[in-house]
């Protein structure tokens, strides 16, 4: 089966449901045991059903499943956020003492949990150059336990070697974590190129309606048992009600992102020739940073992406971003919807300082029409140069 088909048909049981279509949603805490036997059962893990809401449903489950045949991963656990995702898998594979290789280009909040939660816990972190590619090997150290990986980095869109970065940290023991939300389990098949543990943000592409939080952790079989265990002692499940609307979403994935990584490209391309654009980061565009590897390594782009401008006063910047009609402003990507944030990486750089000093946007390219969305970038240049 091909991937779109795959994206149809996982994870769903018409027979089993009394012919419904979409896998009902199971709302429940409670299991009920019929038999002492089967109580028992329950807890030697023999038992035929989940044993309890905060382990998973059949809605839970039947998304997970999906999820690890589509991504290539043995198994999937949902949790209740992409950030609880990453957390648990971190906590999972690190204790005390131990040393963890964070690209610099990292998503902020991960880079929080590292600089907090695990400093405070005896783990060391050091920022890696994200380009760094086999070079990673001389910062491994005899306690480096994970690599982590995020490419591109969804701020700024450094790509990365991971099959380089992947053979260097195995020839030292150490595991490869990716961050692969970008590319959804849809453009990037991490477990070929050397991950070991994938993590993404449900909330973006997979549910793809900005109405749901929620995040996957794809693993191999060596990892699956510690990091279940860990899952299970965080308590970091995910809502059934989330979990059904995720499924519902990834229905239509294939569809959106195909529309959304066309539009994306013509967006990017004129962007490239405006007087005001400094450079376009998305590694999907041809000449773009980053453009080989993407190529090598992924079979599309989603439609995040960053472009760098000549310095706009504030004044400017402000009659651009509260004008536009339909890149609104707003946290977030991967819905139906475009939107575009001014960022500022400075404060969020530690291993390679970021100069730039014009103004940095970043683009969601949603599902509008590509020309509707060219318009309103253009009346936006416009309110700015005219101030
Ligand atoms: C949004 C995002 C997350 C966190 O996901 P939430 O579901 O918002 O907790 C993690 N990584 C990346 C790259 C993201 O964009």
């Amino acid at each position: 089966m091909k991937p779109d088909t795959k994206l149809i048909t996982l994870g769903r049981d018409p027979e089993a449901n009394f012919g419904a279509v979409n896998p009902p949603l199971y709302r429940t805490s409670t299991v009920i045991f019929p038999t002492l036997d089967d109580y028992d059962a329950a807890k030697k893990g023999t038992y035929k059903y989940s044993t309890y809401g905060r382990y998973g449903t059949p809605t839970t489950q039947g998304l997970e499943d999906a999820l690890a045949e589509l991504e290539g991963a043995d198994h999937t656990m949902l949790t209740s956020s992409g950030v609880s995702a990453f957390t648990t898998v971190l906590l999972a594979l690190l204790s005390a003492g131990d040393h963890l290789l964070m690209a610099d280009s990292v998503y902020d909040p991960t880079r929080r949990f590292c600089d907090h939660e695990l400093k405070r816990l005896g783990v060391e972190t050091t920022y890696y150059d994200p380009t760094i590619g086999a070079g990673i090997k001389a910062l491994i150290r005899d306690n480096t336990k994970v690599v982590f990986v995020e490419s591109p980095g969804s701020l700024t869109f450094e790509m990365q070697d991971i099959p380089a970065i992947a053979r260097e940290a195995h020839a030292r023991g150490a595991l490869v974590v990716s961050d692969s939300t970008w590319a959804t389990p849809l453009f990037f098949r991490p477990f070929e190129k050397g991950v070991d543990v994938s993590i993404h943000s449900a909330t973006k592409y997979i549910n793809g309606h900005s109405d749901v939080v929620m995040g996957v952790i794809s693993t191999t079989k060596t990892h699956y048992t510690r990091i279940l265990n860990t899952h299970k002692n965080l308590g970091a499940c995910p809502n059934a009600g989330d979990a059904y609307l995720a499924q519902r979403g990834l229905r239509t994935m294939g569809a959106r992102l195909r529309i959304q990584q066309e539009s994306a490209l013509k967006v990017a391309a004129w962007l490239r020739d405006r007087p005001e654009v400094v450079e376009v980061r998305y590694p999907a565009l041809p000449g773009a940073p980053g453009y080989d590897l993407w190529k090598r390594d992924f079979t599309g782009a989603s439609a995040l992406f960053t472009i760098l401008t000549k310095p706009y006063t504030r004044p400017q910047l402000a009659a651009m971003l509260d004008g536009m009609k339909l890149l609104k402003m707003g946290y977030s990507w991967g819905g139906y919807e475009s939107l575009m944030i001014p960022i500022d990486p400075t404060a969020i750089r530690t291993a390679t300082p970021w100069t730039h000093k014009g103004a940095t946007l970043r683009l969601h390219i949603g599902l509008e029409d590509v020309g509707d969305l060219i318009s309103d970038l253009e009346e936006g240049f416009s309110r700015a140069n005219s101030k």
